[in-house]
């Protein structure tokens, strides 16, 4: 057996950090818990894990100091390092926007026009104002932008956003997204066919765990005479099972669904005579 790693670089501590553990154990892999607070191996699947902070992850990746990295598409597009987006993760949502103050008359980019923004992400705001033909002055600072407009330090910024709420407390309105982001599977360009192999069976992995998280397993009785309307409403996968009830004029039906489609198909259904609905969650789905 060959001893080749997948070295996989994660967050050490903030956003990105429970569920990127979460997903690597929703995949079935355990990591030994040692003391060393900086890696870890796998139990169980040939892997390293790296715990970084999320802005160093491309340049490891780059540097194939790792073959792999979980971060957010702000840091991946912000630091532009050699890397290759591979698979989108679902966790991590936010938006990169622009703010301005409450009470500014926000009526289009060219509001900017010649103002002083700040921003930790001078790459993707230079890339945006270039985008729309604007001159403005980008200040780059290292934390807290959310505070410049307020001591006059600048007249807008580009920060992360996920609810709002900072922007509010600080007297801010967002006017603008420049980037939509989540978290993102990225790798080296150039990694072996060994070591390709092993990221095949992880994205195997993650792809299964990621469509079961959106789907349901639903188990019903339905009377014989309706039986055709209710599998018409239940997609399945090929399609439904039907099993028949010790009650004669009864059978069991069971399929998948889809969670957007939830609530829409149970009222359906029951309209259509099930009885009996139970919904189950589904752990691992291969398609
Ligand atoms: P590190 O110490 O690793 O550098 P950090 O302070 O840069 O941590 P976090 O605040 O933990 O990073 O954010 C990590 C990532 O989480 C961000 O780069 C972004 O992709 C994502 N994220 C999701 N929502 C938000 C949000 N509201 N604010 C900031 N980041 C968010
Ligand atoms: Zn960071």
């Amino acid at each position: 057996m060959s001893s080749v790693k997948l070295r996989i670089a994660i967050q050490k501590s903030g956003r990105l950090y429970e569920d990127s553990l979460k997903l690597l154990k929703d995949c079935g892999i355990d990591l030994k818990n040692g003391i060393n607070k900086l890696k870890t191996e796998a139990e169980n699947f040939p892997m390293e894990i790296f715990f970084l902070r999320d802005d160093d992850i491309p340049q490891y990746v780059e540097d194939a100091v790792a073959d792999i990295g979980i971060a957010g598409e702000n840091v991946i597009y912000e630091k532009n390092k050699k890397v290759t987006v591979t698979e989108k993760l679902g966790f991590g949502k936010c938006r990169l926007s622009v703010a301005v103050g409450r009470n500014e008359q926000y009526n289009g980019p060219d509001f900017l026009r010649n103002k002083k923004i700040a921003t930790t992400y001078p790459v993707l705001l230079a890339a945006f104002l270039e985008k729309e033909k604007i001159p403005a002055e980008i200040h780059e600072i290292s934390g807290s932008v959310e505070i410049a407009p307020g001591i006059g330090l600048a007249d807008a910024i580009v920060d992360l956003v996920s609810s709002g709420s900072t922007l509010f407390m600080n007297g801010l309105k967002e006017v603008e997204t420049i980037l939509h982001s989540e978290a993102v599977l990225i790798r080296h360009p150039g990694l072996n066919a060994e070591r390709m192999r092993i990221l095949d069976k992880l994205l195997f992995r993650i792809r299964s765990v990621r469509k079961a998280r959106h789907t349901k397993y639903i188990l019903l009785n339905a009377p014989n005479a309706n039986l055709k309307e209710i599998i018409s409403l239940l997609p399945g996968m090929k399609s439904p099972t039907v099993l028949p009830l010790a009650e004669p004029g009864w059978s069991s039906v069971h399929s998948v669904v889809n969670e957007n489609e939830f609530w829409d198909i149970i009222e359906k259904l029951t309209e259509a005579g099930a009885q009996g609905i139970l919904v189950v969650p589904i752990e691992k789905m291969i398609l």
